[in-house]
């Protein structure tokens, strides 16, 4: 109604009153451009493979009697881009699941015996285009959970093969570093040049969009890795040159080891 009439007490404040409205304003407004540059991402990412999607089909109405092979390559183009936007559901809504601070179940991870696990899923996503190998690996488990470690180790490893051109080497250490336990992918691929670094946690952050998408990326992997590193109190150091490769290494507090004995 217009009737409403809004009123505001006014109450006298002092500059660092001021000031912190002031920060606070700042950090809110960055806040709500964070999250409108996030829909509009989305929303950009579920657009472009629902206009592929409708294209094709559009073509397929108006060309009933088009051969089979054809009616099957546009088949086959549909489902990838609907396999595409599975993807980036799901990994939305395990970002989602994890900014909303879900209590994490903590157990004892047997960190050798994930590894070979990763080494068996990198040699499945290579399919043989690159070598897998297992460097460093010290007898010793963490205290965490297993599948949300599985989740990200396993998401810098899929990139570690995503960004490197065929015939290269990605190596997974588990190393023991001033006493803090260290999980580490390195590979032979692209690199990252320094500037990019700095951002690549950031959701939908890309270097390269082209190759992303190619390659089946959806630009959230690292996003959803920080997350799950985050609720593990451990740090992600990059280490990349350009044309080289890139070593991913987490470094957990030493609370979290558990040495075998
Ligand atoms: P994406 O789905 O695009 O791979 P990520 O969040 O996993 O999204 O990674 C963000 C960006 O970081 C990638 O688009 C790529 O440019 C860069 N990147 C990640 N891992 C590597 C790597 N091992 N080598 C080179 N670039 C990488």
């Amino acid at each position: 109604p217009v009737d409403q009439v809004l009123t505001v007490q006014m109450v006298p404040f002092d500059s660092t009153r001021k000031l912190l409205l002031s920060r606070d304003i700042t950090q809110l407004d960055r806040i709500q451009t964070v999250h409108r540059d996030f829909i509009a991402n989305v929303s950009h990412e579920l657009r472009t493979p629902l206009t592929v999607v409708g294209g094709f089909i559009e073509t397929m109405l108006d060309m009933p009697d088009v051969d089979a092979a054809t009616r099957n390559k546009h088949l086959e183009l549909m489902y990838d881009q609907t396999q595409r936007m599975q993807r980036l559901v799901d990994d939305l809504l395990t970002l989602s699941r994890l900014e909303n601070g879900m209590q994490m179940k903590e157990e004892e991870v047997d960190v050798p015996q994930l590894m070979r696990l990763l080494a068996v899923e990198a040699e499945g996503l290579s399919q043989g285009r690159h070598t897998v190998a297992i460097g460093s690996i010290v007898p010793a488990r963490l205290i965490g959970n297993h599948d949300e470690l599985h989740s990200a180790f396993g998401n810098l490893v899929s990139n570690a093969i995503r960004y490197t051109p065929n015939g290269g080497t990605i190596t997974l250490h588990w190393r023991i570093e001033s006493g803090q336990p260290v999980f580490a992918v390195q590979d032979t691929g692209i690199g990252i040049a320094p500037e990019h670094v700095p951002r690549l946690t950031e959701r939908f952050y890309r270097v390269d969009r082209g190759r992303s998408r190619a390659t089946g990326g959806t630009g959230l992997g690292l996003a959803i890795v920080k997350h799950i590193l985050q609720r593990h109190q451990a740090q992600m150091a990059i280490q990349s040159r350009l044309g080289q490769g890139s070593e991913f290494a987490v470094r957990f507090p030493m609370q979290r080891l558990l040495a075998e004995v």
